[in-house]
């Protein structure tokens, strides 16, 4: 189960910059792939990029605030993963390592022709963290993206979509990627 450290260590991307990849190939040998949902087939997917400005559709407000990545980095991604919500581990610079759900949307800024990820990370933070540098390894798929018919549906949907990253984060599989050397970025960065 050491695979991963066959995994090439990342380097460290300047800001602005995205460093992603997916390991899960590699671990499964290669056989199969094919016949795993698109959800599951490119993960753990290790993505790293700068925390951008989002398109004001008051998440926050929600108190339920993503981290944006920027387009190039979204534009890195395997373009067949699937849109939905998924959970992970994700740090903010060199700072710890927090449990996190994710979504990869189709954007309405771009008329839904280009997907958004952003990341809620469970955790309350002081301030804002705009400009900086965002590490996430993506474990598991919760669900496909969903429209529902009013907001206090769709808080109560994410409020279990939390509930259950943090269950499924737990589990000593998973919770093992929390130490994963990914997150420790050289000094400096
Ligand atoms: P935007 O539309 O600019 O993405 P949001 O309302 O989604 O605005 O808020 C996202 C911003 O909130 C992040 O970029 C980050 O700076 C800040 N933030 C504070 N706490 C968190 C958190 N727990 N998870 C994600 N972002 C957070
Ligand atoms: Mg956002």
């Amino acid at each position: 189960m050491d695979r991963e450290q066959e995994r090439p260590a990342p380097s460290s991307p300047a800001a602005g910059s995205a460093l992603c990849e997916g390991v899960a190939a590699e671990r499964r040998g290669g056989a199969g792939l094919a016949a795993l949902p698109c959800a599951m087939r490119h993960l753990p997917y290790f993505c790293r990029g700068e925390v951008v400005k989002g398109f004001g559709r008051g998440s926050k407000e929600l108190g339920i605030p993503t981290a944006n990545f920027s387009e190039q980095v979204v534009e890195s991604f395997p373009p067949d993963i699937s849109t939905g919500i998924y959970y992970g581990w994700a740090c903010v610079g060199n700072g710890d390592v927090h449990k996190m759900v994710l979504s990869i949307g189709w954007n309405p800024f771009y008329r839904n022709t280009k997907k958004s990820v952003e990341t809620h990370i469970i955790h309350t933070f002081k301030e804002d963290f705009y400009g900086e540098i965002l590490s996430i390894v993506i474990v598991g798929y919760i669900r496909p993206e969903k429209n529902f018919d009013s907001l206090e549906a769709l808080i109560s949907a994410i409020q279990e979509d939390i509930e259950e990253a943090k269950r499924q984060l737990d589990l000593a599989e998973h919770l093992k990627l929390k130490e994963d050397n990914f997150f420790h970025l050289p000094e400096g960065k």
